[in-house]
């Protein structure tokens, strides 16, 4: 089906002035991510998938964000999301009015289908303001001993919110029709690992080619580190703007606890496939997840990520959200202190070093509404050890 409304798309709702600093919004969302936010209207939220889920999405103070609101562990939260007198949104603590908020609205293109009569918002999602999918919904790893204990992948497929493969047509079409009516500005296109020596690099990598022709969206695509390195390059040939190649620890303890399948690796063959990745898609174009709250060691932790940094790698830290359905559902987010500690070794450092949320292309460390790194980097965080070594674009475009 092809699309052909002009558009005219919102792009999200947008705040009034900021009544917070910075930095009280970077603790606040940090906050929010570890502790979640309790709500009595139904948010757009997504309950499984390979990625952050439980995924409440909105704006607070009009940085878009994603909170846990559906865990069971939400409801013992002290933050609360309030209407006002008004018709707005605010989140509150207690009595207090703590910033203004804005609920991402139900996407125009989830009202249509394929021509084969397949759901668009079964082939990919927004996410804020970026058109995910994944694009295999099923992983070698999963349903065995490999699975990764925080990944809910077949969740959201046993659940028929999906399917288990979109095709790169499928996919452009989608995606023109996310830009076009809902204002998406890049896509993110994750895969279930697969047992080929690409990992599935490379139909993940056809997807997102096909998905830039159709609609001009920067892409980012995710994948594990391919057995040839070449693959890289050959992903690269695509036309892909950035990469994710996700160590997800970089405890190597906690990562085989966490990810066996992943672990088999090592993680150095991370660290090998980053130094590819970096000189074929360029410095900031190449991110990792890095999650906090399986038991990992902070300063191995903040170690590796300063090696990647060095590297020219984002590593996009973000709390453990527990999905509902994974093997670590029953775990709760790590504090925001012990997060918030995190961030604030590693974003300062990213600043010195040249690199920010706003460098990157596209995907989740350019979206960066799962993290609260991104408010970091826009607060005093981003300056405080030591000289501002340059100045931190507020402004992507
Ligand atoms: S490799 Fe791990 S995180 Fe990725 S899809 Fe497979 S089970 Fe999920």
């Amino acid at each position: 089906m092809t699309v052909t409304t002009p558009a005219e798309a919102p792009v999200g709702p947008v705040a009034a002035a900021p009544v917070l600093a910075a930095s009280e919004l970077a603790e606040l969302l940090t906050a929010l991510q570890s502790s979640g936010l309790r709500v009595e209207v139904p948010l757009a939220a997504r309950a499984g998938g390979a990625g952050p889920a439980d995924a409440g999405m909105l704006y607070v103070e009009g940085v878009q964000t994603t909170v846990p609101t559906t865990a069971a562990y939400v409801q013992d939260s002290p933050y609360a999301l309030r209407g006002e007198d008004d018709g707005s949104w605010a989140v509150y603590r207690g009595d207090e009015r703590l910033a203004g908020a804005a609920l991402a609205p139900r996407p125009r293109y989830y009202d249509l289908t394929t021509a084969d009569g397949i759901p668009y918002h079964q082939i990919a999602l927004l996410h804020l303001d970026s058109v995910a999918s994944t694009v295999l919904q099923t992983c070698a790893y999963w349903g065995n001993d490999d699975q990764c204990t925080f990944c809910g992948i077949g969740v959201t497929l046993a659940a028929g919110r999906t399917i288990a493969k979109k095709t790169p047509a499928m996919l452009a079409e989608v995606a023109l029709a996310a830009k076009e009516l809902d204002g998406a500005v890049d896509a993110t296109l994750t895969t279930g690992s697969t047992a080929t020596p690409d990992r599935g690099a490379m139909y993940v990598g056809r997807c997102g080619e096909a998905v830039k022709e159709a609609s001009g969206l920067p892409v980012q695509v995710q994948f594990e580190p391919p057995a040839d390195l070449d693959v890289i390059d050959r992903v690269a040939d695509m036309g892909i703007d950035s990469v994710g190649i996700h160590v997800e620890t970089f405890d190597p303890a906690v990562l085989a606890r966490v990810a066996p399948g992943k672990a088999r690796w090592g993680i150095e063959a991370y660290f090998g496939a980053w130094e590819r990745a970096v000189r074929a898609f360029g410095a900031g174009q190449v991110s990792t997840y890095v999650i906090l709250g399986m038991g990992e060691d902070e300063k191995t932790t903040v170690d590796g990520c300063k090696r990647a940094i060095d590297m020219g790698v984002y590593p996009f830290i973000v709390p453990l959200r527990p999905v509902p359905g994974s093997l670590m559902q029953d775990l709760l987010p790590p504090p925001k202190e012990a997060v918030e500690a995190v961030y604030r070794q590693v974003v300062p450092y990213l600043a010195q070093k040249g690199m920010s949320a706003a460098g990157v292309a596209a995907g989740c460390a350019r979206c960066q509404a799962c993290s609260g790194m991104g408010a970091f980097e826009r607060s005093d965080g981003g300056m405080r050890e030591g000289r501002p070594s340059l100045p931190l674009v507020l402004d992507r475009h």
